[in-house]
């Protein structure tokens, strides 16, 4: 039997955490399959399209051959990305034969019919909708209310002691090597008691890490002019300050991704600072380059002249602070020049974890047009010395936790040692930390203390204390 596979949150089949998908289905109950891609935000939506439908009373397949009928959450963000979802479309033609396409490559629903006529329906981003119409039509739904039971915290595609919590959609900004807002939209919030309502409900279930996920984290309510609501008697604005405070009472880590460096982003260090909210001391800030005149070629939304300035401010407030970011190397136009300020920038900065890519066009994308694109070669020899300055920075870092005791929460345990991760790892995509002596009783999802015994270039070793 052949496994479907969902690639989120970090687009590698043979790390994602395996689907909890696991509930038996009754006799005659239709059974609908989920082929998830892409970002943690699309993964978002595809918990979203099977918690409806298993509202609705429909069984959820692990496989193809268990399946009545597949929807493939695509992904559209690079050509590479949708190439593959082209061939995760294909597949799914081939072993179960009913397919619905969604999600970002469905705002180009010819591209993807011209390849695959056969696909029974394709439907935008966020059309959960018109999914549920299509799985409707081509399956039709056979609810048994004595029988289908919703889990409360509906259905999750992380291990159960994380969640991702999208707080909005879409994104106002036009970053020139991007084309979100096209397939996204403009900026749209969701009410801040109903972020706080998931979350609350998310951690009435047992999950003690909450992911804050968005296109622009930092923007969050700005679409809705930052409006004030009543959560619990208390008037709360939506907007990222409020949110955050209020998210940092709930018994769960809080980390927040994608935050850019307005200056507001000031106000969430003391929270973060703060020992009685869990708000983590930990900002995933995409700065993408250093130097201004190539930010200002991106158009970037916030310009780079002040993030040194911001930076030392923030730790100024919360020493501890991990800082995550993404680069863009080889970006059209970049000179040696510009590259070199990036590395200077670097060694100024001492970020702790640093994503790097080299500059790839996009279809759709105004930086295609930009003059001066930069050689292929060029392109990895900038992304060669980027990656060797962040590693040693990081390396430096992780020698540094050496000897110090600091919480951890446990993501797994096997016969060899429990992985688990501190307070400045998201999962996923920044490290672990081991530990291999007297693990058996952990659990996943267990906070305990530790001290650092090892470092490595990205991973930690230590034990247990007390
Ligand atoms: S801020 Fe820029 S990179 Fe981020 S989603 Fe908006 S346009 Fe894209």
């Amino acid at each position: 039997m052949r496994a479907m596979s969902t690639n989120p949150p970090n687009l590698r089949p043979d790390l994602a955490p395996a689907a909890r998908l696991a509930t038996a289905t009754r006799p005659g109950q239709p059974t609908i399959g989920m082929v998830s891609l892409g970002c943690p935000k699309a993964l978002v939506d595809s918990e979203r399209i099977l918690t409806r439908l298993r509202a609705e009373g429909y069984g959820i397949s692990p496989d193809y051959a268990g399946a009545d009928a597949v929807i493939v959450n695509t992904c559209g963000f690079l050509d590479s990305a949708k190439a593959e979802s082209l061939e995760a479309i294909g597949e799914a033609l081939k072993e179960n034969g009913k397919v619905i396409v969604t999600g970002c490559l469905g705002a180009e629903p010819e591209y993807i019919t011209g390849v695959h006529p056969k696909v029974l329906a394709v439907t935008g981003p966020h059309q959960y909708e018109q999914v549920l119409d299509a799985v409707h039509g081509a399956v039709p739904p056979d609810p048994d209310p004595f029988v289908d039971l919703l889990p409360a915290s509906g259905i999750k595609l992380t291990p159960r002691h994380y969640s991702y919590v999208k707080i909005s959609e879409g994104c106002n900004h036009k970053c020139k090597f991007c084309i979100i807002p096209d397939m996204r939209g403009r900026l749209a919030s969701r009410p801040a008691h109903a972020v706080l309502r998931e979350a609350e409900k998310l951690v009435d279930n047992g999950v003690r890490e909450l992911l804050i996920i968005s296109q622009d984290t930092s923007a969050y309510g700005l679409d809705r002019k930052h409006d004030v609501n009543l959560w619990k008697d208390r008037e709360l604005r939506s907007h990222i300050t409020d949110l955050a405070r209020e998210l940092g009472q709930l018994d769960a880590w809080v980390r927040l991704h994608y935050v850019y460096p307005y200056p507001h982003v000031r106000d969430l260090i003391p929270l973060m600072a703060e020992s009685a909210s869990n708000l983590l001391p930990y900002l995933d800030i995409p700065f993408q380059h250093a130097h201004p005149d190539t930010l200002r070629r991106m158009a970037r939304p916030a310009a780079a002249a002040k993030t040194l300035d911001e930076i030392a401010a923030w730790r100024a407030v919360c020493p501890d602070i991990t800082l995550r970011s993404t680069f863009i190397v080889g970006y059209p136009g970049e000179t040696e020049e510009e590259f070199q300020t990036l590395l200077d920038w670097m060694d100024e900065a001492q970020l702790d974890r640093v994503g790097c890519f080299q500059y790839e066009n996009v279809a759709g994308a105004r930086s295609n047009d930009l003059p001066n694109h930069v050689p292929e070669e060029v392109k990895q020899d900038r992304w060669d010395r980027f990656m060797e300055k962040a590693q040693a920075i990081s390396e430096a870092k992780l020698a540094a936790k050496v000897g110090r005791t600091m919480q951890v929460i446990v993501d797994e345990v096997d016969d060899e040692a429990a992985t688990c991760r501190t307070q400045a790892d998201a999962p996923e995509i920044d490290g672990n930390l081991f530990i291999d002596e007297g693990f058996e009783g952990l659990k996943p999802g267990d906070i305990v203390t530790v001290e650092v015994e090892e470092a490595g270039e990205y991973d930690l070793w230590g034990r247990l204390t007390g």
